[in-house]
């Protein structure tokens, strides 16, 4: 088997966790419960999947490393100089749909210079596990949460066995090529993690936490934290609830506290964008964190996701008090059919309910669109950007839809022939569209959203109170240029 390669593994493997480096020198927002998009805005988000996986495998005493080669803008050559150097036995790699091509050519690479067996976490190889082993690049994946499998397999690995197949295919939540047999085997599904807390936290001391930036923070470096995992709601576009559980898991507030602590002692870090679904929706859960953070006296701005049916004004006023600065909102569409079509399970309603109350509290606002799900027109496009202006939340970002594999909307598309590109490397969210809808051409929805886009940035009533703002703000210079960034994207021909 491909793992018999290993020469005398007698100590615990090497073991290096590896945000490949994009061949074209492209940054894509990555990580390892989400599908992965371009990062038009600059933006460059933290690998705390992979922080998590470095530390479950240090605690469980292999030698790991942790290279993320898109944040320190490797080369293909500078990558494969540090493995030869650190000689892994294992090479662990977070991959998405988009990027999959360039990462799975990225472990081509490595095994020509080194004989390492290579594992893939992440969405997309969770979603198509067989069509992922078939790679040869690829020896394992792993499906859906990582941190237990991850040790278990590498347990199995350290102990060189080729015969012992069976161990092998114990070994709940992986998907590989058995090479005696030439059968592809996919284990058990592995239960998902409870509680939350036995995790240790992700050991950010392998990541080059002051490369990674957003706008909204401007030229503070910001990490992330998750506070809970799953999700109950099954929108059609979404894997949230297939990667994680339709359980929401939640840490103790105490547990979610301590690693704000340490990201604040340890990296000196005070900017932090919670990656959950949703923070706010057990009430209970979040007036306790909130009330600790104030108690504690923790000074650090922070950025959440929300349901915009899951807000009332006293918590956001004590979320603001303790540092919320931006909440994101998936509004997704200005038309009530086409949100019950992708099963968003909220009102039109609530969304202007949500904005106007984020405002009341003193909390900026960032509404989510998507353009092109099923039923979509150009009758509902022209709902969705007058309800955007509606509504007006102080910033907008719009997806055109993407039917990302493992999620109801790709099996639709898939069912219909919606679906005008195969290729992973155009499933994007941002400048390009790989669906059309009954009514309306690919063509149209990338037209569409740059229109939505223009419509709501270039406004008089937009512009005026975002330099309101940036006179109020500093620093500016990281807003400006995003925006400089989103405007050429909205601009540039095709
Ligand atoms: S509520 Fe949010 S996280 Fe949950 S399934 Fe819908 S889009 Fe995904």
């Amino acid at each position: 088997m491909v793992y018999s390669k290993i020469e005398n593994v007698k100590a615990k493997m090497r073991v290096l966790f590896l945000n490949p480096p994009d061949l074209k020198r492209e940054k894509f927002m990555k990580e390892i419960g989400r599908c992965g998009r371009r990062a038009v805005a600059g933006e460059l988000w933290p690998q705390t999947g992979l922080a998590y996986l470095t530390a479950v495998v240090k605690d469980a005493g292999f030698t790991p490393a942790l290279i993320d080669a898109m944040a320190e803008n490797l080369s293909l050559n500078d990558l494969l100089a540090q493995i030869k150097k650190f000689k892994p036995q294992a090479v662990v790699a977070n991959t998405s749909t988009p990027t999959f091509k360039n990462d799975v050519t990225v472990l081509a690479e490595i095994k020509k210079v080194h004989p390492a067996i290579t594992i893939l976490v992440g969405t997309h190889c969770s979603a198509l596990p067989q069509e992922s082993v078939s790679h040869p690049a690829v020896d394992f994946v792993i499906i859906n949460e990582a941190e237990d499998t991850i040790v278990e397999l590498l347990d199995y690995l350290n102990k060189k066995d080729d015969s012992d197949t069976e161990s092998l295919r114990r070994i709940k939540g992986i998907a590989f090529n058995d090479t005696n047999t030439g059968e592809f085997i996919i284990t058990e599904p592995r239960p998902y993690i409870e509680p939350l807390d036995r995790l240790p936290f992700p050991a950010r001391e392998f990541l080059p936490n002051d490369r990674y930036h957003m706008p909204f923070f401007g030229r503070h470096p910001f990490a992330t934290v998750i506070p809970t995992r799953g999700c109950p709601w099954q929108c059609i576009f979404c894997r949230a609830g297939k990667v994680w559980g339709r359980k929401i898991r939640v840490r103790s507030p105490e547990n979610v506290i301590a690693e704000i602590e340490q990201i604040i002692k340890d990296i000196g870090i005070r900017h932090i964008v919670f990656m959950t679904d949703s923070l706010t929706l057990n009430k209970k859960w979040l007036m306790e964190f909130l009330d600790r953070i104030l108690t504690r006296n923790l000074r650090f701005q922070w950025i959440c996701n929300s349901r915009v049916d899951a807000v009332d004004l006293e918590m956001l006023r004590l979320m603001r008090r303790a540092g919320c600065k931006l909440i994101s909102y998936g509004v997704e569409s200005g038309n009530q059919q086409i949100l019950d079509r992708a099963k968003k399970a909220i009102r039109l309603e609530d969304s202007l309910r949500a904005i106007q109350l984020t405002r009341k509290a003193g909390i900026l606002s960032m509404a989510y669109f998507i353009l092109g799900l099923p039923g979509e027109n150009n009758q509902t496009i022209q709902d969705t950007l007058t309800f955007m202006k509606r509504i007006n939340p102080d910033y907008i970002n719009v997806h055109i839809a993407t039917p990302f594999p493992g999620t109801e909307f790709y099996d639709i598309a898939k069912q219909n022939n919606w679906l005008v590109s195969t290729d992973w490397a155009d499933y994007e969210e941002e400048g390009s569209a790989v669906v059309r809808t009954e009514e309306l051409s690919a063509e149209e929805l990338i037209a569409a959203q740059r229109r939505a886009m223009r419509e709501f940035y270039i406004r008089p009533r937009w512009v005026i109170r975002e330099i309101f703002r940036l006179r109020n703000h500093s620093p500016i210079s990281a807003r400006i240029r995003a925006g400089l960034n989103v405007i050429r994207t909205l601009f540039k021909s095709r």
